[in-house]
């Protein structure tokens, strides 16, 4: 399909996502020949600058964080052509007038444009009330606009920015960006519910006990902790990429890839999600926050030791939940989510765990119930794992896995998220994109957690050190269930090595 030509302008141009994400993307699929002609990038930001350092700015960004590696010279020249800087002030309508005269010259005039916030969330409402206040955008569907989580910071922040951004755009032309939406193993979970027949009829309460989501990092809050004293692992992690991630796993199925056809299947899981009451929010959240320790043979600081957090913060650098979601498929099926900072490992997962066979004439008392991993990274992939019969006398059961990797299968590296949603952007695609109803739904369903927290400062805190899977507590989640947290396939693996 024939692109039409697209002008990007990237407002927040001189920070740390254009550096580490936007650019390093767009510069891979300007590589794969994946872009419009003609195609620009106008970064805005206020520092002042100059075309030529800007681009040599964002040169050290691609060679650094380019899935590809160092960029060669000839390929940097020609992307680097297309790149132009502006410096300027958010709150000054000057800055808006100029930048849409310039759209409104030569080729730009009949271009796609690409307005993308990278901005600090403050300013998303202002930016977008400036550009509302010099010409309509409205049903203009060659304006599109993208913006970064965080979408608010509850229900009633996340309404009052979307009322401005559909105040000046519609619905259709706004892209919110989850970036967990664009990665392929993601992307690779409806492809494997829905392409394969032999998953629908048992993807349900009668054959599966309990699905776990497990977002994990090895790292801790390091520089980021202006940022995370006002967000915390709920709001960072859990409002958005694990509750989407439970959508995809608990969805009806679609008839078709149309965007808004599956972002109604994936909002009607968020309705259907069972309300925590406020008296019961200790028995459906944990938090947890970790203390001090030793990570890889080195020491490293408590959560209230890290650079701009407060010597006694009640913020959460952890968090598990149990959800049910009250519809005929999942009826009774607990899903166990949890995700924080300073646990075992980098891995995301979700794991299937079947319901134990009915009935088993084996010797064995203790026979594992099978289960379904869906790797999501580090190690891309899926895994089974079956029971089988050991070799030898008699009846012995052993589990066993079948598994596959991207890597191994693909052979290629997976495009990055952030390859992917940009593409989309340009295509004018907005299934991958969170819709005003999925943000402020995904908050709803948190909101009595989000207010008793903010309300009851944890008395136990730091409550796990680091590389633990979170609190004591986390465990007596799951363990009152009678269940237990399954090791990430990845991690397990490893431990076998
Ligand atoms: P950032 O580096 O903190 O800020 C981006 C740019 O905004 C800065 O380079 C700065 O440029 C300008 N800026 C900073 N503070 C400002 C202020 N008070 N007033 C006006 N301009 C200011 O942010 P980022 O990490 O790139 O993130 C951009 C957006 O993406 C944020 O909304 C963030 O939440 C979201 N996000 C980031 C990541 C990530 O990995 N970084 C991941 C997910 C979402 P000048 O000083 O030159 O104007």
């Amino acid at each position: 399909v024939k692109l039409d030509p697209t002008v990007i302008i990237i407002f927040g141009a001189s920070g740390d996502l254009t550096q580490r994400k936007i650019i390093p993307a767009i510069y891979n699929l300007f590589i794969d020949g994946l872009l419009p002609e003609p195609f620009c990038i106008i970064g805005i930001a206020r520092t002042s600058s100059d075309d030529e350092t800007f681009r040599q700015q964002l040169r050290k960004g691609v060679d650094t964080f380019s899935r590809r590696g160092k960029s060669k010279d000839d390929d940097w020249s020609k992307f680097a052509a297309t790149i132009s800087y502006m410096a300027a002030d958010y709150h000054d309508e000057i800055t808006y007038r100029n930048l849409l005269e310039e759209l409104n010259k030569g080729w730009y005039k009949s271009a796609n444009k690409v307005l993308y916030l990278a901005t600090p969330p403050t300013l998303f409402t202002v930016i977008v009330e400036q550009l509302g206040q010099q010409q309509v955008f409205r049903g203009k569907t060659s304006y599109r606009i993208v913006i970064e989580k965080p979408f608010g910071r509850d229900l009633e922040s996340a309404r009052m920015v979307n009322q401005v951004l559909t105040g000046v755009f519609d619905e259709g032309q706004i892209y919110r960006i989850d970036h967990y939406l664009g990665k392929e193993t993601v992307q690779n979970i409806l492809a494997f519910r829905f392409a394969n027949a032999m998953w629908e009829p048992i993807w349900n309460r009668s054959f599966i006990d309990h699905v776990q989501i497990t977002v994990a990092e090895k790292v801790g809050v390091g520089k980021r902790g202006g940022y995370y004293e006002g967000a915390g692992a709920l709001r960072d992690m859990l409002q958005n990429h694990l509750l989407q991630v439970m959508c995809l796993v608990a969805m009806e199925p679609p008839t078709s890839f149309q965007a808004d056809e599956v972002r109604n299947k994936r909002v009607d899981v968020l309705n259907a999600i069972r309300p925590i009451g406020k008296d019961e929010v200790e028995k459906f959240a944990v938090r947890g926050q970790y203390g001090k320790g030793v990570v890889d043979d080195l020491p490293v600081p408590a959560y209230r030791e890290e650079e701009n957090v407060a010597a006694d913060s009640g913020r959460e650098t952890f968090v598990a939940m149990k959800l049910f979601i009250d519809n005929w498929r999942w009826q009774g099926v607990p899903f166990y989510l949890r995700t924080g900072k300073h646990l075992p490992g980098r891995v995301s997962e979700i794991s299937l765990q079947f319901r134990p066979v009915p009935h088993h004439p084996f010797s064995d008392k203790v026979m594992q119930s099978n289960r379904l991993a869906i790797q999501i990274e580090p190690k891309e992939g899926i895994m089974l794992r079956t029971q089988a019969k050991e070799p030898g006398p008699g009846m012995k059961i052993k589990p066993v896995e079948m598994h596959y990797t991207y890597q191994e299968v693909f052979q290629s590296s997976s495009p990055e998220a952030y390859e992917t949603l940009l593409l989309d952007v340009v295509r004018g695609d907005p299934g991958l994109f969170m819709r005003n109803d999925q943000v402020e739904t995904a908050w709803s369903v948190l909101e009595s957690v989000l207010e008793h927290w903010e309300e009851t400062s944890p008395a136990d805190f730091p409550n796990y050190a680091p590389g633990e899977w979170g609190p004591e507590s986390a465990e007596d989640l799951i363990t009152q269930d009678g269940r237990t947290w399954l090791v990430p396939a990845c991690l397990e693996f490893k431990e076998k090595e």
